[in-house]
């Protein structure tokens, strides 16, 4: 096992990630060894993780006198493509396998002949595939695929339950190493409580289908002010680290539904199911299908810088700064946080997807490429001109004021396109209309956007345009 500075530093990361990746190798190979084995182990203190992969490995292959070499199918296109290089340099026999860990085969999608491929009849067929959620003469239970249209409400008083559970870890020698090893990191490494085990992993998995998987459909695209986590079930680092199996947590929940249909509707285990049978899976098919051409997509021809405070949380937008202060200080923001604010704001205001590539990739605590890209330059970007999604995922502030209670106490006022005190999204999100109307207009999702716009009078549309500009000019300073 190598802790090493290739994986440490191809992106700038939060100092919770890398503790979380270091602090489960470090307990996996105490698990190993109590069980008899025996592990190599490398340190990121250790000179030999600045080496490359390939030397380590061939280094090792002397050292041990091994005689084959065999690896778990890596995630990310990156490792695939370093792993398949150096097996065909090397001096013994080399095989790679299955880790199991995912639902689909990686090339699912490949067959596909459209040019888009959402992600619904990708899920649906999963159902069916896998007899998830369906009767015995294989319709959906309930007779309604997808309940997302419940899970759209506005926002109104929150149920009380448990909070998430919480993992005690002995910190300070791996502060202490990332230090010494001078890996340059972002955010804080207080509020540390992530699974880091597979038996941890269970547990938060219980937790959460116990107390929260009730509420998680209603509340799943709230956002709520000093409340990060809502009813999410902070999982995603588990799954991606193959603490917990993706199947298992589908049957888990599915059993939950079975054993007390009141306690959980079916509109919160559908809606919770969804994104990791439909979703994640869906996303990872979409990377093996558009890698490496993805990573050079940017539909809408973007090139600006992100603004300094999206490392600081430092703005007066209310929205923004609960989002990145949190995402700084837990390594965590969930999906709706992701998608219609910080990636809603730097869609808005023309940001170049590597940037906002490299932003998601280092401060999320389960950012792994393969999960990451489709759903930042995809998803959230479009900057794959509709591959993944069939619209740009913007909005004005109305859409934040509905969805939750930042406006509340924000600096701005979110009725306001412009003048003092105006809500940025507002003009920014109907100067991207204006500037994208040509490369919009074929869109058929963005007909009423789009109509509102031109039937604007000429004397409104100049004064949200020069607002729009006015922002755009003192980004840094909002
Ligand atoms: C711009 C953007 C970037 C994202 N980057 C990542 C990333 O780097 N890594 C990552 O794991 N997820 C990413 N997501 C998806 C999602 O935001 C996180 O999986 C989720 O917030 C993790 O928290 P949770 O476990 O509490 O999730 P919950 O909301 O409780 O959902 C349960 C599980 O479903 C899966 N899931 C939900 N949505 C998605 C999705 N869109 N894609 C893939 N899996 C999904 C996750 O495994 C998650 O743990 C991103 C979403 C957006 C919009
Ligand atoms: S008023 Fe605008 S900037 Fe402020 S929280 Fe609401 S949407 Fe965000």
């Amino acid at each position: 096992m190598l802790e090493m500075h290739q994986e440490s530093e191809y992106v700038i990361h939060h100092i919770q990630k890398l503790m979380a990746f270091f602090l489960s190798m470090r307990l996996f190979k105490l698990e190993l060894e109590t069980s008899g084995h025996h592990v190599y182990y490398q340190y990121i203190t250790d000179a030999l993780a600045k080496m490359p992969l390939e030397k380590r490995i061939n280094d090792l292959i002397k050292k041990y006198n091994v005689q084959r070499f065999a690896y778990l199918e890596p995630d990310e296109y990156r490792l695939d493509q370093q792993l398949k290089a150096i097996c065909g340099q090397l001096p013994i026999s080399s095989s790679c396998y299955s880790t199991e860990h995912f639902i689909a085969d990686r090339y699912t999608l490949k067959n596909k002949t459209s040019k888009s491929f959402v992600m619904e009849p990708f899920y649906r067929s999963m159902r069916v595939k896998h007899n998830v959620l369906m009767t015995a003469a294989g319709k959906p239970i309930g007779g309604t695929w997808n309940y997302d249209a419940e899970n759209r409400k506005p926002l109104k008083t929150i149920p009380s339950t448990e909070p998430p559970i919480t993992f005690k870890h002995d910190t300070k020698n791996v502060i202490s190493d990332i230090k010494k090893a001078g890996l340059k990191f972002i955010g804080t490494p207080n509020n540390f409580h992530w699974p880091l085990s597979r038996k941890d992993a269970l547990q938060a998995l219980h937790h959460f289908i116990t107390y929260r998987l009730p509420h998680f459909g209603t509340y799943q695209d709230h956002m709520i002010l000093d409340d990060p986590f809502v009813f999410h079930a902070l999982i995603s680092f588990s799954l991606n680290v193959k603490h917990l199996n993706p199947i298992e947590v589908i049957r888990t929940a599915e059993r939950a539904l079975k054993s007390n249909p009141e306690l959980y509707p079916l509109a919160a285990v559908e809606g919770f199911i969804r994104q990791i049978l439909g979703w994640r899976e869906y996303v990872r098919c979409i990377y093996w299908l558009q890698m490496p051409n993805y990573l050079k997509l940017n539909f809408f021809n973007h090139h600006a810088k992100l603004p300094q405070w999206y490392w600081t949380g430092s703005t007066k937008m209310k929205c923004m700064s609960e989002s990145i202060t949190q995402s700084l200080n837990l390594a965590y923001a969930h999906h709706i946080q992701r998608l219609m604010i910080t990636g809603n704001f730097a869609l808005l205001t023309g940001t170049h997807p590597d940037e906002v590539d490299n932003w998601y990739l280092g401060i999320y605590i389960d950012a792994i490429q393969w999960v990451e890209l489709p759903n930042t330059r995809g998803m959230s970007q479009y900057a794959d001109g509709g591959i993944m999604a069939t619209k740009p995922y913007v909005s004005s502030g109305q859409y934040i004021n509905g969805m939750s209670n930042y406006c509340k106490s924000c600096y701005y006022s979110v009725k306001q396109k412009t003048g003092e005190g105006a809500c940025p999204f507002n003009s920014l999100y109907w100067n991207f209309i204006d500037r994208h109307q040509g490369l919009l207009k074929s869109n058929m999702r963005m007909q009423i956007p789009l109509a509102n716009w031109n039937k604007t009078n000429i004397q409104t549309k100049i004064e949200v345009l020069e607002q729009a500009a006015t922002y755009l000019k003192n980004i840094d300073s909002l």
